[in-house]
């Protein structure tokens, strides 16, 4: 066991594939309730539920998009409702969207990456905060490599959008620090998810693993464990405003 989650009961959006799966079967292991958010992969959020019940954990999911802050409202009063309090937020949910160049960003491309990766990061915690007070709860974002290495091509946008969940992070702490709310990010490196499937070309996968120095990609559960070390009072109850960068020493601060 790395920290007792027993009793607690954990949101973890975009927790139907990749980091956030691993991450909301991580808690469901550690003894947390998980309530886990999807927005469009409703069988794979199923399947996630599903094996953490087989193994005797609790999990519910939940349809919400992330983006839209109403949504965000009716998805942190829905599992209050069906939990009955919130101890910990994992922010997760996010991506690329695309890859676009700098000089052809349009305005719905911009709205579309700020709204996925940052708004709703904005929205959740508005309307978890006041939870989060009751239960002297905590915060995990996901942030990335790329808030510190701006990036790749096409990703500037992506790594902007990063960059700002990983500075909002330290304003809130600041704030509800009087509170005992603690808010920290995890910052993965190249990870092997449905992300880079999508957006990456495997020649270029293969060239950045063999500029890691522990020469291979990340894997979701790679990251998993940084996270329940962040939400874990017992471990991390001084830490609030940092950011562990999750990376095989791709990147060193
Ligand atoms: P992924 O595509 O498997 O996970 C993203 C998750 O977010 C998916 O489950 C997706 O359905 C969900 N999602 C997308 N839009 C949503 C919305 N509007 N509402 C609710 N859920 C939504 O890829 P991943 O790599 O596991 O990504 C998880 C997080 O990690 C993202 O924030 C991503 O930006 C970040 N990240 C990934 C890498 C990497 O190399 N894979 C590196 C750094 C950061």
């Amino acid at each position: 066991m790395i920290g007792n989650f027993n009793g607690k009961v954990v949101l973890v959006t975009g927790g139907s594939t990749g980091i956030g799966a691993a991450v909301a079967r991580a808690f469901a292991r550690e003894g947390a309730s998980v309530a886990l958010n999807y927005n469009s992969s409703e069988s794979e959020a199923g399947s996630v539920r599903d094996a953490i019940t087989e193994s005797n954990g609790v999990a519910e999911i939940f349809k919400a998009d992330v983006s839209n802050p109403e949504a965000v409202g009716r998805l942190i009063a829905d599992v209050v409702s069906r939990f009955g309090k919130l101890d910990i937020v994992v922010c997760n949910a996010g991506g690329l969207v695309g890859r676009v160049g700098l000089t052809d960003i349009a305005d719905d491309f911009y709205a579309q990456v700020m709204d996925l990766n940052v708004r709703s990061v904005v929205a959740t915690c508005a309307a978890a905060i006041p939870h989060l007070v009751e239960t002297k709860g905590n915060v995990v974002v996901t942030g990335s490599v790329a808030a510190q290495l701006g990036g790749g091509p096409g990703a500037s946008l992506y790594a902007a959008s990063k960059a700002a969940v990983q500075n909002l992070i330290k304003t809130y702490a600041k704030e509800y620090a009087k509170d005992g709310v603690r808010f920290n990010a995890v910052s993965p490196g190249t990870i092997s998810t449905l992300f880079h499937q999508k957006h990456t070309k495997p020649e270029v996968l293969d060239t950045i693993k063999g500029s890691i120095p522990m020469k291979r990609l990340g894997t979701p559960e790679d990251c998993a464990g940084a996270y329940l070390f962040l939400a874990c009072d017992d471990l991390a109850g001084y830490i609030t405003g940092q950011t562990i960068e999750v990376n095989g020493g791709q990147f060193m601060p």
